[in-house]
């Protein structure tokens, strides 16, 4: 569940602030009583007329805090303020909402940056056909802006936390706070589930794949990049039969027992592991599959990120319920136990400077069994990972309870070859009686093509993104895909 703070000062709550306001007025009013006492003993004098001046100033000014004190006591006693932080799912849900609002329609402040697709909450030029450009404008509210929304009066304003200073400089979380204008709490309620159906609505035909970009490392919010994919059905990801339905069935089921889970006192998590050779759709498995089932992915390539014990936990952590937590080249967390004895065995080099890079190892195996397992105390995960070389892994990350199943992945088979064929070129598209110029006697169809193709191509020898790539240059001509296949297997063997 995602969390917001929230606070809502009682009547007979003070801030320090607060406390210090009224301090303020209580001083400029005995200050005040002390000038009219004064004002009793001085008669007409030369000084007068600065006195008057110098009264009426007090004057002003007491009337000024006397104002503000008024206004924060109502502000305090009839508001309640939710603070959104940056990290949070909910702070994307309230950034969207703020957008579709067009709260920023009133900003006097933004930030210019070139246009990305990525950032739905950006004021899109497209969308203000008084603004030209290609540039995107984000409001920064640093300004309360003030607006109304279904017959409340609302106030949001951003603000910057600063946290400690790391390697890759100062952190810096953003908050967004939203001030209602109310004593009713379904208020705010009402609004955070609006901004969470809009935003389930902007992204339904996307999945959203929340990333770590670990140049920019920020403790209070891990998942710092975001990535949207376009759904891919199901249907496009061509396995061999049973195998998907079977996944997708069980992950379906998982969702839906909670209750059996706590009553049988059992975690609910659930551990996949997909491994095979590389392209042959573990990870389109993933996406296809999140998509499907409205879930969001927390991914994380350990090939390619630097990140040791405490962020992997930390980040593991943040993984809200219902999120995909996915791991994606566990093997590469660490060097399988054959290359650790092989780096020991290796004899000292003579000379330092030809000493061989030893891969930086900042994940530990029992780092990554903590964190696996913690994922189990969190209800409502599913922890996926994959891997292109499963008997690199240790034993105990393959335990049940951790990874509860496992689906190999393999090089394409006839059938699975025969199905891409007809996925790149439909029926729909090509016709079913398909006439190729030359073809002779021989009927061609889709059909054929792909039976021909299917044929053409050795049975587990090629990845399905190797044929996939293959297929891609031809794609405007069934023929010439299935003309040319028998070269480019030979080629192919000979690289
Ligand atoms: P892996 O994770 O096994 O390395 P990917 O899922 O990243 O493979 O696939 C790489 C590319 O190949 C993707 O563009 C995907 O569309 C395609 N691809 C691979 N395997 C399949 C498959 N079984 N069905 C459909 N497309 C596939």
């Amino acid at each position: 569940m995602s969390s917001y703070f929230l606070s809502q000062q009682g009547v007979f709550g003070a801030t320090d602030a607060n406390t210090q306001n009224s301090q303020n007025w209580m001083s400029s009013f005995m200050g005040l009583s002390s000038i009219f006492a004064v004002l009793g003993l001085i008669s007409q004098s030369h000084v007068g007329s600065s006195l008057r001046l110098f009264i009426l100033g007090t004057l002003i000014e007491t009337g000024r805090r006397s104002c503000y004190w008024i206004v924060e006591r109502f502000r305090i006693q009839y508001s309640i303020t939710a603070q959104f932080n940056e990290g949070d799912p909910a702070y994307e849900w309230i950034l969207l909402f703020i957008t579709q609002e067009r709260v920023w329609k009133r900003s006097r402040e933004f930030v210019v940056t070139a246009n990305n697709s990525e950032r739905k909450w950006a004021v899109k030029t497209a969308s203000d056909p008084t603004v030209v450009g290609s540039a995107e404008y984000v409001p920064t509210y640093q300004a309360p802006q003030l607006f109304r929304w279904r017959g409340h009066w609302m106030e949001i304003r951003r603000g910057n936390e600063r946290g400690g200073n790391t390697a890759n400089g100062v952190q810096q979380t953003a908050r967004i706070y939203v001030t209602i204008y109310t004593l009713d709490m379904n208020v705010l309620s009402n609004l955070v589930e609006d901004a969470r159906t809009r935003y389930a609505e902007v992204n339904r035909p996307n999945v959203v794949i929340h990333l770590m970009n670990t140049r920019i490392m920020n403790l209070n919010n891990p998942w710092n990049s975001v990535k949207r994919k376009t759904r891919r059905p199901l249907d496009s990801i061509i396995l061999p039969p049973g195998q998907l339905d079977s996944l997708v069935q069980d992950a379906e089921e998982f969702l839906k027992s909670e209750d059996w889970y706590i009553g049988a006192g059992i975690p609910h998590r659930r551990g996949y592991l997909l491994y095979g050779p590389p392209g042959t759709g573990k990870t389109s498995t993933i996406y296809a599959l999140a998509g499907a089932l409205n879930l969001e992915i927390y991914s994380l390539s350990l090939a390619s990120n630097n990140v040791d014990d405490s962020f992997l936990q930390l980040a593991a952590s943040t993984v809200p319920k219902n999120g995909i937590f996915l791991i994606e080249d566990i093997d590469c967390a660490f060097p399988s136990r054959a290359d650790e004895d092989d780096e020991l065995a290796m004899p000292l080099p003579l000379n330092p400077n030809s000493m061989r890079a030893r891969p930086a190892r900042v994940i530990t195996l029992s780092g990554l069994l903590n964190v696996i397992d913690g994922v189990g105390s969190e209800e409502g995960k599913l922890f996926f990972a994959t891997t292109n070389y499963i008997d690199r892994l240790d034993a105990a990350l393959l335990r049940p309870g951790r990874i509860d199943r496992k689906v190999e992945y393999a090089l394409s088979t006839t059938e699975q070859t025969r199905s891409l064929f007809t996925r790149f070129f439909p029926v729909s598209r090509f016709g079913p009686e398909f006439d190729s110029p030359g073809s002779g006697e021989k009927e061609t169809t889709i059909e054929t093509l792909a039976a021909d193709f299917a044929a053409s191509v050795p049975e587990n020898e090629f990845s399905t993104a190797e044929l996939q790539g293959y297929l891609q240059g031809h794609k405007m001509s069934p023929v010439d895909a299935a003309g040319g296949v028998v070269a480019w297997v030979e080629q192919e063997r000979v690289d």
